[in-house]
């Protein structure tokens, strides 16, 4: 037998295999074994800890800052930035785990499916350069196509980095609108669509207040952000 051909051979009997006893699940966090089919692949244990750390929009302290509305039609998160929420944000940023894109993007989506609002286009905000060099993607942009993935809404490259920036993690406060001040532009035009733009954290909202920015004034007609979550400028996001 060819050597191709064993190993079509060999993938089909996998498959079959596969349907007669299907792969044991495991929480994408703990690696612990689901008993239950979760949605977001996460156990009852790793779950539980997202509950205390939900959001609302009546905690004032996290809302962003109020100029963001001036481009940004609606602004929401998930989560507070703290705890397994910090936890994963980092570990997919720095730590190379991919896999918890979609969970996170799940998380997104139960957040803007109750915002009721039909989008047209999903963006993500584009990464410093140097650091998606660095780490060879932009987790934003990862979580954006996962979403695109789960709601069906195209995914598009819409925003380009016009100008030098430093890492937002490097700024403080109002210095970090100074510092993303016009650094996005939108090459495309838009006509009236309506366009999300995902970010894993947000903090102050200087970001997606100049993306929104750019998209506005390439014809945008509604602007969202949704990030996976939030903090503010007291407590450093990273
Ligand atoms: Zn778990």
């Amino acid at each position: 037998m060819g050597k191709r051909l064993f190993k079509k051979v060999k993938y089909l009997l996998n498959c079959f295999i596969d349907i007669i006893f299907p792969p044991a699940h495991t929480c994408v966090l703990c690696g612990r074994k689901l008993e239950n089919r979760s949605k977001y692949i996460l156990c009852t244990a790793c779950l539980t800890q997202f509950e205390s750390l939900k959001l609302n929009d009546f905690m004032n302290f996290y809302m962003p800052n109020k100029e963001v509305y001036k481009y940004c039609d609606s602004v929401s998160y998930a989560f507070e930035y703290r705890g397994i929420v910090c936890d994963m944000v980092r570990n997919l940023k720095y730590e190379d785990k991919k896999e918890y894109a979609s969970a996170m993007a799940l998380m997104i989506e139960d957040e803007i499916k109750s915002t009721h609002r039909k989008y047209d286009i999903i963006v993500n905000v584009p990464s410093y350069n140097k650091k998606k060099k660095e780490r060879g993607y932009n987790q934003s942009q990862l979580l954006a196509v996962e979403l695109s993935n789960i709601t069906n809404i195209p995914y598009k490259n819409l925003l380009i980095k016009i100008k030098d920036t430093k890492s937002q993690v490097l700024c403080d406060g109002y210095i970090r609108w100074y510092n993303v001040k016009d650094a996005f532009e939108c090459r495309e035009n838009l006509k009236g669509e309506s366009i999300l733009i995902v970010d894993d954290v947000i903090t102050t909202g200087a970001t997606v207040y100049y993306c929104a920015k750019a998209l506005k004034e390439a014809g945008a007609g509604y602007v969202g952000a949704a990030s996976f979550a939030k903090t503010n400028i007291d407590k450093k996001a990273y």
